[in-house]
Order: structure tokens, then C-alpha cells, then sequence
């Protein structure tokens, strides 16, 4: 899946390429994947794109905006003469032919260069909205991890109050948004902390530690365009980040850990893989 980091990478390359480029055709070829009224996209140029949380907007001229949410397997693929730019989850629809088997939405760009929207599971969709609606579809999140309305304070205050378990409750997007779980255990990692402690037990220091690293592994991951753990396809077309080769603990169940040598564990919390320390992470 996806995370807050390799999101962050696909905006960043389509902000590249997109940006003044007009919709001239919208090939929608699973309704699933589309919510509202296709013919809004036509004849728009794309403005900007940005990002909230885990999703993607791309602002039209007529102010209209176009959400889109990777979920677990979907991909955004430009794709011009001499190259394919995007980023999303790993898979052999980067360097084979498109359109593919799981291509679910075509945006035709005027130059003749196209947007292709993948999704293999088809948990993803676009979705069309009025810039009046933004707050209203993003009500349930909390600040994203890497601005500055998620203060010290703030995460002090959301984990006072709460006896979940602190990794599930860093991974709500209610308390704070763009912590998946790779970024979840790496942080709790780097501060020592146990990610099945209850959050109201983590002292002041503790919780400075976590706000420190979980906004250092966001921004690690951001620099290096985030993680893949399909390596069969990490370099190609560069569009796979490489983030997965900094991991201390994600993924390393059965190996050493690097700071003290004990073998790094793995137990399920909210139906989650996680992996820790049992000696660094108390
Ligand atoms: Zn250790």
C-alpha cells in the first residue's frame, strides 16, 4: 500500500509534467473507479496538483477538483513518447504495454500524452468534487504528519486521553494523518518505544522522541521517494522509491537489530503486522 511518502513522490513528479496540460478525452473503463460526472474533466487544463493526507487533488481551471485515492494497489502512470512518470504500488504495470488489464481510468492530454490510472484490486478511485466540499471530505482527518498544525502540543493532548495501543493510535488518520505502518514502526523504533504500550502511558520525553521521529522517517522516505518491498521492479523508470533500504525494523522479523544484536519480533495489533526491538523498545 501506498504510503504518506511515495504519494508525495507521484505529486511531485506528475507536478513536472501535468500543469498546464488540458483533458481532451476521459476514458473511464470501470465505474468503480469513478465518482461523479466525467464530462466535468473535459476540455479543463490541470492547474496544480497537491496532496492531503494519502490524497491526490488535481485542481481544473473550472475549479472544479479531481480526488485521487491510491489505496492498496493503484498506480498514476503519465505517459509520453519517451517516458513513463508516476509512482504508486510496485508492479509490472510500469514497464509493460498500457493501457494493461488493470488500467481503470485514461486521461487523454492535449499534446497526445496520457494519465493512466491503475488499480489491480480497485480499492482506488477519482472523484470529482467543488472546491466547497474539500473540508467536508477531508472532516475525519487529522493534521497531516509533516505540517506545522501537528505540533508537539497537539499530539500530547490526542495521547493523554487515550489506552489503544500507541502504534494503532498513530495510524489513525483522526489523530494524525500520513502515518502508515512502515513509518509507524520505524518511528517507534528510533524513540524506544514498545508500539504496544497504551498512549496515555508515554512520558513527555517519550512523546517528544516519537513527534521528532515520526517526522523524521516521513521526511527520509519523502528524499528518497518512498518504499517498495517488490524489488523486482524498484529502478525502473525510477519510479519506486528507495526508502526500503534505510528500514530498521519493517519487515526485518527474524534478522538482528542493527543497535544491539537481539532478533527483531513481529506481532499483530489492530490486525497489522509490527516489528520491534524486545530490547531497544521498551
Ligand atoms: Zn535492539
Amino acid at each position: 500500500m501506498p504510503e504518506l511518502p511515495e504519494v508525495e513522490t507521484v505529486v511531485r513528479r506528475l507536478t513536472e509534467v501535468l500543469p498546464g496540460k488540458t483533458i481532451i478525452e476521459l476514458s473511464v473503463l470501470r465505474d468503480k473507479s469513478f465518482q461523479g460526472n466525467p464530462s466535468f474533466l473535459l476540455d479543463q487544463q490541470i492547474k496544480s496538483i497537491s496532496r492531503r493526507a494519502k490524497i491526490i487533488c488535481l485542481h481544473l481551471t473550472n475549479e472544479k477538483i479531481v480526488l485521487i485515492h491510491l489505496k492498496m494497489t493503484g498506480q498514476l502512470i503519465y505517459h509520453s513518447k519517451d517516458k513513463k512518470i508516476g509512482g504508486g504500488h510496485p508492479s509490472a504495470d510500469w514497464v509493460n504495454q498500457l493501457p494493461s488489464s488493470h488500467t481503470r481510468i485514461i486521461a487523454h492530454l492535449n499534446d497526445g500524452d496520457k494519465l493512466f490510472f491503475n488499480d489491480m484490486r480497485v480499492f482506488g478511485w477519482w472523484k470529482i468534487i467543488d472546491p466547497k466540499d474539500l473540508e467536508f471530505e477531508f472532516r475525519n482527518y487529522g493534521p497531516d504528519v509533516n505540517t506545522v498544525d501537528f505540533s508537539l502540543e497537539y499530539l500530547t493532548e490526542k495521547l493523554v486521553k487515550k489506552s489503544m495501543p500507541i502504534k494503532q493510535v498513530i495510524m489513525d488518520n483522526s489523530t494524525v494523518a500520513g502515518i502508515g505502518n512502515i513509518y509507524a514502526s520505524e518511528a517507534l523504533y528510533l524513540a524506544g518505544i514498545d508500539p504496544r504500550r497504551s498512549a496515555k502511558s508515554l512520558d513527555k520525553k517519550e512523546i517528544k522522541d516519537l513527534y521528532n521521529f515520526a517526522k523524521q522517517v516521513i521526511d527520509a522516505g519523502i528524499i528518497a521517494g518512498g518504499t517498495t518491498f517488490d524489488g523486482k521492479y524498484v529502478d525502473i523508470f525510477g519510479m519506486a522509491g528507495q526508502y526500503q533500504n534505510q528500514l530498521n525494523v519493517y519487515g526485518q522479523d527474524g534478522k538482528s537489530c542493527l543497535k544491539c544484536g537481539a532478533l527483531i519480533n513481529k506481532v499483530k495489533l489492530g490486525g497489522r503486522g509490527s516489528f520491534f526491538c524486545p530490547n531497544c523498545q521498551k
